[in-house]
């Protein structure tokens, strides 16, 4: 970067802007935190501090909006100054980040936990708060303490009790009034259990065996169920992770006759096979599971993005180390993957080989998130926005692999698969966190985002 000064105190030049709408050549300008300009390219320009972008796609800041950093809860899986890192490094500026370890459903906790959190990110986050099935009530007060979303389980897992039946009703009431939005995680309690008791005694402990365990139905029936409450409550309930285009389809379906349900999903459904869990056992075990099967499946999913079924991406980034991974049997190890490393890589892969578009990723990745959870100013490259940025070089190929992996992890599951382009520079709020490819050596300076409920009060008390 050369000539600071006034007009600008940043100009990001020469780039190709992208927003979900198109893409066109523009320099962007930079006043403080916030984008002051989107000019011609050969404007005059006074005095600013240059970011060459000749060659590169300009994309706003990537916004994750379910990861899981276990800081509080494991620092031997993750911890928010690893896991930011791996963010800022892959253009990704705003995290949103609940652990199941170490819940927030009360609002002492999530104080206490924006205390530990100061000075621990290196970009922007957001905390989700838990739903526990007796705590329904005290939902209002988390969401005015600045809550960015509510999480709930519809089966017994990761330590978080089921909430299902009338419970889920009364969810859907509950965050309805508050006009909150709330993720639900899909598989059906009743039938995961059985399907647990049938594999056990049966001895199995296969990596298949998960499949089997966590099964299409059980997933399909959950999310059914949460479209349906959706529908009768108005409640913003978005399905985390939908797994496959059944699932999507049948969420579509929900959405036209209604619901207001919105889809989620992560590259690992996109991109990893379901025989994958053979060889790889537990280095494949997450919830639900990997559903590609063949061809056919993998373009069902892909369609699927193109044309908007899934709302959003996120990583559902839920990291272990390999040893962890793999100490116990099939069924003790822990679940989930490390994902914030590759999320992003595996999305502008998939847009410089022609699978999706680079519009359809900045707008499913950015612009859909700040949507659906209401983070303001963030998502879109436009005048007054604040200036959260990731610059792409599309050039070259290069391979995945476990040693340039940030996440405590340690490794991912896509090592050895070649992807193209790469992530050179990211601003956060108007200051460079990484500079060709490499992260600026300062101290974290992400904030806190509070949701949305956080300065409007009481709106759903006050509306009804
Ligand atoms: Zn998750």
């Amino acid at each position: 970067m050369t000539r600071r000064g006034a007009a600008a105190d940043l100009a990001i030049r020469g780039g190709t802007v992208v927003t979900p709408d198109g893409r066109r050549e523009l320099d962007v300008l930079i006043g403080g935190e916030r984008i002051a300009a989107l000019v011609p390219p050969d404007a005059a320009l006074e005095g600013a501090a240059v970011i060459d972008a000749r060659g590169c796609f300009v994309l706003p800041g990537m916004i994750d909006s379910h990861v899981h950093f276990m800081d509080p809860g494991d620092p031997r899986r993750e911890s928010f100054p690893a896991g930011t890192a791996a963010a800022a490094r892959q253009g990704v500026t705003t995290v949103i980040e609940h652990t199941h370890q170490w819940p927030v459903n009360t609002v002492a906790r999530l104080r206490r936990k924006r205390e530990h959190l100061r000075g621990r990110a290196r970009v922007d986050y957001g905390l989700a708060a838990h739903v526990w099935p007796d705590r329904i009530g005290a939902l209002g007060e988390l969401w005015r303490a600045g809550a960015a979303y509510f999480k709930a389980f519809t089966c017994n897992t990761h330590g978080v009790p089921a909430i299902e039946g009338a419970a889920l009703l009364e969810l859907g009431r509950a965050v309805s009034a508050l006009d909150a939005p709330c993720l639900v995680h899909c598989e059906d309690e009743l039938i995961t259990a059985r399907n647990e008791r049938r594999l056990r005694a049966a001895g199995r402990t296969g990596g298949v065996v998960v499949a089997q365990w966590r099964s299409r139905e059980a997933e399909r029936a959950a999310a059914s169920a949460v479209a349906d409450v959706a529908r009768a409550t108005g409640a913003r309930f978005v399905v985390a992770h939908a797994s496959s285009a059944d699932v999507l389809d049948a969420l579509a379906a929900a959405r036209s006759a209604g619901s207001p349900v919105l889809a989620e999903c992560c590259p690992q459904y996109l991109v990893l096979h379901e025989s994958e869990a053979r060889e790889q056992g537990a280095l494949r075990k997450f919830t639900p599971p990997a559903r590609i099967r063949d061809a056919r499946d993998e373009r069902r999913l892909w369609s699927a993005f193109n044309a908007g079924l899934i709302h959003h991406i996120s990583s559902d980034h839920a990291p272990s180390t390999r040893r962890q991974k793999l100490a116990g049997d099939i069924w003790e190890a822990p679940f989930g993957l490390p994902g914030i490393d590759t999320t992003l890589p595996l999305m502008l892969d998939a847009a410089l080989s022609n699978r999706t578009t680079l519009e359809r990723v900045v707008e499913a990745y950015a612009a859909a998130p700040a949507r659906a959870y209401g983070i303001a100013g963030k998502g879109r490259l436009e005048v007054g926005a604040i200036a959260d940025v990731a610059v792409v070089d599309p050039a070259g190929v290069r391979e995945l692999r476990d040693a340039d992996v940030l996440s405590r992890a340690g490794w991912t599951p896509y090592a050895g698969m070649t992807v193209r382009g790469r992530v050179v520079h990211t601003l956060l709020r108007g200051a460079p966190v990484l500079e060709d490819g490499e992260l600026v050596d300062e101290a974290p300076r992400g904030r806190f985002v509070p949701g949305a409920g956080y300065a409007a009060g009481d709106r759903g008390a006050a509306r009804r």
